[in-house]
């Protein structure tokens, strides 16, 4: 049985409720973790507010940049335990969770890094004056994770914050707890302050709806749908208080004629594949200049053919999706291109051995998709590729920025300067020109424009939104 971290002990809901852990890969329970509630979140922010005011208000940032370092190499001697437990909890295959308890350690050692170089500065103004801003942390700030990144996405929003003189309180997706709790209890055993972080599980209308509410909570960042993400930015409204906010999207990868097609094909079909395709910046339009279009899908064919999804132990191309309702959600999109008359050009396979009861989805590639359609223009989560041609640069940038989200964009040609047009013209939050980065890049400002939100996380600019600036005259004639 999981259970809650509140103030470095690991403790029951208050109520008692517990809730089943699913295993994706056989669709059975294997564990419960708390069904916390409001009363939960109190005792957290309560914990949280005590370490606040008593002593990580005092830690110097070069003492909180140790801890997190010390975090960072206990974490790094337990890759292989945490990226278990991420495996079991949400499907990934082997070297997937690898990759993201690597990346954990990468978040914690950046934030380590960073803690001590967070500087304000001096203002000209009139004479006889000194002007200085000071970045100042929030307090108690809320993090609401989803399950597709667990550890990745903690790692970015609890190293960012703790860096900055924050403290934490939790609250991991309902289907994806378990590796979260045993990194703080990592954390606890470098010696992070009781009430430094807290770590409350449960039902997201329950627990993170409480937590969103709570007045003592002074910063929230979320990561997850848009729809709930409107909903937290509503609730946060109420009590002014400031919200980051990374809603996932429908990024395009663009293909020009003259692109390196051996460098583009791999990458681009990674980007709908890893994760199952539950990445929120997964490449999952695909926008081919006419000329190459027909051999670009042939190549693409061949690849997404050979692709294969199986239990994560396996560790092949993919594992399966994380709950039953995301395969239907996922399904019901392909029915609906089916209904329509959109072509599949070509699917990968679910192998033989993979348990019948779980939640499998073979990667399908799609082609000719009306730019207007939900596969076009919705997040599918799933493995799904959406192709459609475009006959110029101009009709490519209108594709690239024709639906609600701005999350990535990977743009591959050899013009250099078509390269900075394009890169100038596509709307979101990050470029990627002749690579991609779905998930990477712990140094690299991540965040969208539009309905993929707004707020910037991972890199030195996360510490920004951590933080708020107070701006200091003195008058000394
Ligand atoms: P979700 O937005 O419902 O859940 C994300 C997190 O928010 C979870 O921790 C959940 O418990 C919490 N939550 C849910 N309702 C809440 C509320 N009212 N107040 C506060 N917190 C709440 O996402 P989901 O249902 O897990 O997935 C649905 C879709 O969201 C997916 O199909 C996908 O399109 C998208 N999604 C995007 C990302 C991303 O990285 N951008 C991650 C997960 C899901």
């Amino acid at each position: 049985m999981a259970l809650n971290f509140l103030a470095n002990q690991d403790q029951p809901s208050r109520s008692g409720r517990t809730l089943d852990m699913i295993d994706p890969a056989l669709g059975i329970a294997f564990d419960t973790i708390p069904q916390s509630d409001a009363s939960d979140i109190d005792e957290a922010v309560s914990a949280a507010q005590a370490c606040w005011t008593g002593s990580w208000q005092k830690t110097s940032a070069a003492e909180r940049g140790r801890l997190l370092m010390a975090w960072s190499r206990a974490v790094h001697a337990h890759v292989d335990e945490l990226a278990a437990l991420e495996q079991k909890d949400c499907g990934k295959p082997t070297k997937q969770a690898l990759a993201d308890a690597n990346a954990l350690v990468r978040y914690l050692e950046f934030y380590a890094g960073a803690a001590d170089k967070l500087m304000g500065e001096t203002i000209p103004y009139q004479n006889g004056y000194s002007v200085l801003t000071w970045r100042e942390p929030h307090g108690v700030t809320g993090h609401i994770v989803p399950w597709n990144y667990p550890m990745q996405i903690f790692g970015r929003c609890v190293g960012g914050a703790l860096a900055a003189g924050n403290v934490c309180v939790v609250k991991p997706a309902e289907d994806a707890c378990l590796s979260l709790l045993r990194v703080a209890q990592l954390g606890r055993e470098v010696g992070l302050p009781a009430g430094a972080l807290n770590i409350v599980c449960g039902l997201g209308h329950e627990v993170g709806d409480a937590l969103v509410r709570h007045p003592g909570i002074e910063h929230i960042s979320f990561t997850g749908s848009p729809t709930v993400g409107t909903l937290i930015q509503q609730v946060a409204a109420q009590r002014h208080c400031p919200v980051t906010l990374e809603l996932g999207g429908k990024s395009p990868q663009i293909v020009f004629a003259d692109a390196d097609l051996d460098a583009a094909i791999p990458v681009v079909v990674n980007a709908i594949v890893q994760n199952a395709g539950q990445t929120c910046s997964a490449g999952s339009r695909l926008l081919i200049e006419r000329s190459i279009y027909e051999p670009l899908l042939a190549r693409l064919a061949t690849v997404f053919s050979g692709l294969r999804a199986g239990a994560p132990a396996m560790d092949l191309d993919l594992g399966p999706l994380i709950r039953a309702s995301q395969l239907e959600r996922v399904q019901a999109f392909l029915k609906q291109a089916e209904a329509d008359g959109i072509a599949t050009v070509a699917t990968g396979k679910v192998v033989a051995e993979a348990p019948v009861t779980g939640y499998f989805q073979a990667p399908v590639l799609l082609r000719d998709v009306p730019l207007q359609h939900r596969l076009a223009q919705e997040e599918v989560f799933g493995p799904v590729l959406s192709a459609m041609p475009f006959d110029d640069e101009a009709q490519a940038v209108e594709q690239a920025n024709a639906t609600q989200f701005g999350l990535v964009a990977g743009i591959w040609t050899r013009d250099g300067s078509r390269q900075f047009r394009m890169a100038k013209q596509v709307r979101s939050g990050q470029v990627f020109i002749n690579n991609y980065g779905a998930g990477g890049g712990v140094e690299l400002p991540f965040g969208g424009v539009k309905s993929s939100g707004h707020g910037r996380e991972k890199g030195f600019e996360a510490l920004y939104g951590f933080t708020t600036l107070k701006t200091v005259a003195f008058h000394h004639g």
